[in-house]
């Protein structure tokens, strides 16, 4: 590993200025993700300036009715919260389903929406790889790609987000906040990660040595109805093949409101909008389940390793709605 200077920082002002000053600097959340990465040689910073004590801690309660949780939050904070659990459940439950006890507890929110993807070739450094070194080429098209992208992915990198947090935030409409030299600024989730085009290597829209502060919530009171579910290749301690954040809000046997969000099948947590936009006003039951989730896919690509994805999140779509389609009619 390179050596490195360590800072902490005590106030925002001073860690973007810090981070202003030093371009080889990078804000150290948990480092359950970044520590690792430098140990492998993925990540190369001269300083970290540790950001755990700034006063970005709380989850308050907004005045238009929704949520802003500090980006030091940890996930187990954020999953325990009384007012997440109960306005926000899918929230919670996708928190929870992510990493270890141990993670979650040093793990930030600021980090989890930045964890680098768990593509192989990434982490390999004798392997060519667009998002680690551009334009040397994508290993995983013709090598192992069972858990990689089938939405939104291009021939440059078809690497997964792996953000369990990312899919519950992204079927929200979350905010992400951040202060930079610039001043304040605001992202909404689905600006936040941009699109893979031919530049893999640039994953968000934040300005250099942005720091994130926190993400808001909005009040969507059809959320308090969620759920996520995720499918992994062993029981706990996994990251997803496919997972769903769902929200439904059905009336005599009709959707007037759906929220869906699928995660690692796109480079960014992908909101399923077609399928909202098929299921909204019809009929809630599983063959409409099932053909909004088929509008949804029809816009998949898929690899010889990975095609399967379209049939789980098929399935997930259809076993999350009827699930809370049931709840609904207790
Ligand atoms: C074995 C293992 C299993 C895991 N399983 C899952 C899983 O199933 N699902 C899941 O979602 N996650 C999983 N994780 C990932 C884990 O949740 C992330 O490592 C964690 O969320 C990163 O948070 P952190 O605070 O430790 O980030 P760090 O490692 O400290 O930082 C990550 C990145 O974010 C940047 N950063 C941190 N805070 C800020 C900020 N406030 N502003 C700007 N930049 C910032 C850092 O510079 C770095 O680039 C797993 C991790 C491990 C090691
Ligand atoms: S999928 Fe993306 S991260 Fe993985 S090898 Fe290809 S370019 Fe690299």
């Amino acid at each position: 590993m390179r050596d490195f200077a360590y800072q902490r920082a005590h106030d925002v002002s001073g860690a973007v200025a810090l981070l202003g000053a030093d371009p080889e600097a990078r804000y150290l959340g948990g480092g359950t993700n970044l520590v690792d990465l430098m140990k492998t040689g993925v990540e190369r910073p001269a300083r970290l300036v540790d950001v755990r004590e700034l006063p970005l801690d709380g989850i308050e309660s907004t005045a238009q009715g929704g949520l802003r949780i500090g980006a030091t939050v940890t996930n187990s904070d954020l999953a325990a919260h009384p007012e997440v659990r109960r306005r926000y459940p899918a929230l919670a439950q996708a928190v929870l389903a992510g990493a270890s006890g141990q993670l979650r507890n040093m793990a930030t929110v600021g980090g989890n929406l930045l964890q680098r993807t768990r593509c192989g070739y990434f982490t390999d450094l004798s392997k060519p790889c667009n998002k680690r070194a551009p334009g040397t080429g994508c290993s995983a098209i013709e090598g192992e790609h069972h858990n990689h992208a089938v939405l939104g992915a291009t021939e440059h990198c078809v690497a997964t987000n792996p953000s369990d947090m990312a899919v519950a935030l992204a079927a929200f409409d979350a905010v992400v906040t951040y202060e930079s030299a610039d001043g304040t600024g605001e992202l909404p989730l689905a600006e936040f990660y941009l699109p893979v085009g031919d530049t893999p290597h640039l994953e968000t829209a934040l300005p250099a040595g942005a720091l994130i502060t926190g993400v808001i919530l909005p009040p969507v009171p059809v959320a308090a109805h969620s759920r996520y579910r995720k499918v992994r290749e062993r029981a706990s301690y996994a990251f997803a093949i496919g997972s769903i954040a769902g929200a439904l809000d059905v009336h005599d046997g009709v959707v007037r409101e759906v929220r869906l969000a699928f995660g690692a099948v796109a480079s960014r947590p992908w909101r399923a909008r077609e399928a909202e936009r098929v299921l909204t006003g019809g009929p809630a039951d599983a063959e409409a389940f099932a053909a909004a989730a088929d509008a949804e896919l029809a816009a998949a690509r898929t690899l010889p390793h990975n095609a399967y994805k379209v049939t789980l999140l098929r399935n997930l779509v259809v076993a999350l709605l009827t699930e809370l389609t049931e709840e609904a009619a207790r």
